[in-house]
């Protein structure tokens, strides 16, 4: 475990704002998850994986428990599945490029997105159609509360769209310490639910459609759609999608015609795309000094520069506001500001 004072995070935060934290402890290890260890730091904390969904408002005055621990363990398999056990500070990214290279089914639709295995389940990372709670099966903690390891299994983590027990009940309570993966052996089949975006399907036209392949056409369209975060500072989306009553969006849709809209696992509740409506509110590509929305996608608000927190603050709220006024539905944060 290592211990640093008045630590700039610009380097630590894909925002890449200028704030300080007066402490920042380092878990370099799974025996750093320990009580008695952190007990000190425990009073005022965040904990960060990749800063890639966080948004610091200022400097932080308490302690950063930056999550470094490393490893990926096959914990057992059979003939079909493998169960793979992640340390939380591995990159998400490299464990994609990890079972991509043994042929296995899932994470193929989520590569590329930044960030650490321990931050997946906080917010049930997804997309392309899948969602990492679809291929989680546990998550191994430390409980502040109780002072103890905690092994949650998928039912009891509670996975939502963008949202988990992670955010809600247990939020600043628990430290991700293991996650556990169960994926499926490659043998010539990969179920269309990994094919649903159309995207995806265009690109993998005349071509052998497995793990590898897959991948490759989500890497071809993110390098296409996203900002770099080695040249802009930011979170990807960030806002959710409204969900909805199917109601509301016949009204909505009478204002933004051919609105799309996307079935939820709740009766009368559809999923509607912010982007669609702000793209015609004018916020594609929309500049305020530093911050703006990105070239080729509303929902992605970016820092061309040196922003500050205060000025993108300023800037997800007039985005907020014009939405929530032209729809009469709140927009909800996607990141995590602190
Ligand atoms: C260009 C870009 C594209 C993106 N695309 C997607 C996408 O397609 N889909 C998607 O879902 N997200 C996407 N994101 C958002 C982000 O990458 C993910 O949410 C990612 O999982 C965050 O990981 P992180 O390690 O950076 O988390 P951080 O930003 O460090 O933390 C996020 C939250 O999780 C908490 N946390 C982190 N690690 C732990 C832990 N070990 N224990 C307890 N709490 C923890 C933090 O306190 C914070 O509340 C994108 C971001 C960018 C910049």
């Amino acid at each position: 475990m290592k211990i640093e004072r008045n630590v700039s995070l610009k380097k630590l935060n894909t925002f890449k704002v200028d704030v300080h934290a007066n402490t920042l402890c380092t878990l370099e290890a799974d025996k750093d998850f320990s009580i008695e260890k952190l007990d000190k730091y425990l009073n005022n904390f965040v904990v960060l994986g990749g800063g890639s969904n966080i948004l610091f408002s200022k400097d932080y005055d308490g302690t950063i428990l930056l999550i470094k621990n490393k490893g990926i363990e096959i914990a057992k398999e059979d003939e079909t599945y493998i169960w793979i056990d992640v340390a939380s500070g591995e990159q998400w990214d490299s464990f994609v490029n990890w079972s991509i290279d043994r042929n296995l089914i899932g994470l193929h639709n989520l590569a590329l997105i930044p960030g650490t295995v321990g931050a997946t389940p906080i917010q049930n990372v997804g997309a392309y159609g899948i969602e990492v709670g679809d291929l989680i099966t546990k998550v191994t903690l430390l409980d502040i509360s109780t002072r103890k390891e905690l092994v949650l299994k998928n039912n009891e983590c509670d996975f939502g769209y963008r949202d988990s027990i992670f955010k809600r009940d247990l939020k600043n309570k628990v430290i991700v310490k293991r996650v556990l993966f169960k994926l499926e052996k490659f043998k010539n089949h990969i179920d269309k639910k990994y094919l649903q975006y159309s995207g995806i399907v265009e690109k993998l036209k005349g071509k052998e459609i497995t793990p590898k392949s897959i991948q490759k056409a989500v890497i071809d369209i993110r390098n296409e759609k996203l900002p770099s975060i080695q040249e802009y500072g930011s979170c990807g989306s960030t806002f959710k999608n409204p969900e909805i009553s199917i109601t509301k969006y016949d009204k909505i849709s009478k204002i933004f015609p051919n609105l799309p809209k996307y079935d939820t696992n709740r009766k009368n509740i559809v999923k509607i795309p912010a982007a669609y409506i702000l793209e015609q509110l004018g916020w594609k590509n929309k500049r305020v000094g530093d911050v703006g929305t990105w070239v080729k996608h509303p929902l992605i608000v970016t820092n061309y520069g040196q922003a500050t927190p205060s000025e993108i603050l300023n800037f997800l709220k007039e985005i907020q506001r014009s939405f929530e006024e032209s729809t009469g539905v709140s927009l909800e944060c996607e990141i995590n500001i602190i």
